[in-house]
């Protein structure tokens, strides 16, 4: 998220955030994940944590949105299509730092078991 343009629709100063956010360290216990680790996960809405903290601190579910986790995608460090790389499109140096609250995050994946099953 870029938080730099006030219009609610995308213009051109939003384009940025079109594409993933690879954020740099894991919300939770700031392990650094750089854009090539294989242990970086995010939810649909970017939220970024270690595999070890999305197993055993988050059970699965991401203390921000509920949603679930995937792993995130490498980003190609050579430009084998025009732009779409790494070079172009680095990885956000925006540390975000939000450890979680473990008593709320046991009440909300009950909340979501539940609302699954
Ligand atoms: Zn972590
Ligand atoms: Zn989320």
């Amino acid at each position: 998220m870029l938080g730099a343009c006030s219009h609610t629709h995308r213009c051109s100063l939003a384009r940025a955030a079109d594409v993933l956010e690879l954020r740099p360290i894991c919300e939770h216990c700031a392990t650094d994940l750089p854009p090539e680790s294989p242990a970086a996960m995010i939810c649909s809405f970017e939220c970024t944590f270690c595999a070890s903290c999305v197993d055993d601190v988050l059970h699965g579910v991401c203390p921000n949105c509920g949603g679930n986790f995937s792993p995130r995608p490498i980003r190609p460090t050579t430009a084998w299509r025009g732009d779409n790389f790494l070079g172009r499109h680095p990885a956000t140096t925006d540390r975000r730092h939000r450890p979680v609250d473990v008593t709320a995050q046991v009440a909300i994946v009950d909340r979501v078991r539940s609302a699954r099953s």
